[in-house]
């Protein structure tokens, strides 16, 4: 059974506008490092958002984990979130805090506010942080305020946090546009090791058709909210 299932997945940011998403199918399996490449404007941010309903699609199906997204309350998208690992372009750290409790904070589900700044965690969740900050390499920087870091430092921090939430599927929202060519290299370079380390399946929607092909082993090229493609990363290759 595939980990996600979309199935004429149409989206409209409102009743009277285009439709943005115009009929997606495409299913990631367990082991896809998956990307999702096209121009500007073709779809690739709203199709991620829909995927944990940050935006509502207008139609069509969404199964994830063997779970209808589209039919759940809150209290089950809830907890269905909490199993999605969100990474973002623009990292999406509460700058005033410390690296520790931004990465902390990825425990209670990227949904998960503030709280986590009052509440007492558990040391076996302090140690689990510790060893993800060193994995990913801030071990010198965690009780630095996460505004004192590079963007490539911010970025593994946002990576620390999506994996302190033992997460079943991660998805990528332009994970390296905010960085430089080399730090990006880096970065999804990480990603690629840690979604192998840590069994993760991941869909990751990203402009830069060379990264594209460097790190993911499958590709899905939108254009116009169309899929104009989709393989394995050598099938794309030749096929151009
Ligand atoms: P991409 O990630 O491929 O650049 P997006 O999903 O960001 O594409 O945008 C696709 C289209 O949807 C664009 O025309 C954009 O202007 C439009 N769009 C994105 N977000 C919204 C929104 N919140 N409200 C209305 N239109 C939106
Ligand atoms: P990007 O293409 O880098 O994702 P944009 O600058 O297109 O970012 O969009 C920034 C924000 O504005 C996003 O949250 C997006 O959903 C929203 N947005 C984009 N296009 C529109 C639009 N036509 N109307 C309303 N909101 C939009």
């Amino acid at each position: 059974m595939p980990v996600l299932e979309v199935r004429d997945l149409r989206v409209r940011y409102n009743n009277t506008g285009p439709e943005i998403l115009r009929g997606l199918d495409f299913s990631v399996e367990a082991s896809d490092f998956c990307a999702v490449i096209g121009p500007s404007g073709a779809g690739k941010s709203t199709l991620i958002r829909c995927i944990n309903r940050l935006v509502e699609p207008s139609g069509g199906s969404i199964t994830l984990f063997g779970e209808d997204m589209l039919a759940l309350n809150a209290r089950d998208l809830r907890r269905m979130r909490r199993r999605i690992g969100m990474i973002f372009q623009e990292f999406n750290l509460v700058n005033r805090m410390s690296v520790m409790d931004n990465v902390l904070s990825g425990r209670l589900g990227y949904t998960g506010s503030l709280r986590s700044v009052f509440r007492l965690f558990p040391r076996e969740d302090v140690e689990k942080a510790l060893e993800l900050l060193a994995r990913v390499g801030l071990s010198d920087h965690v009780n630095k305020r996460a505004d004192a870091l590079s963007g490539g430092q911010r970025q593994r921090v946002g990576i620390a946090r999506a994996l302190m939430q033992q997460p079943d599927l991660l998805l990528l929202d332009e994970p390296t546009s905010a960085l430089d060519p080399k730090i990006s290299r880096d970065v999804m370079s990480l990603i690629r090791d840690l979604a192998r380390e840590f069994d993760v399946p991941v869909l990751c929607n990203i402009h830069d058709v060379q990264l594209a092909t460097e790190f993911c082993n499958r590709i899905i090229g939108l254009q116009d909210g169309i899929k104009k493609f989709d393989g394995p990363t050598e099938t794309m290759q030749k096929a151009n």
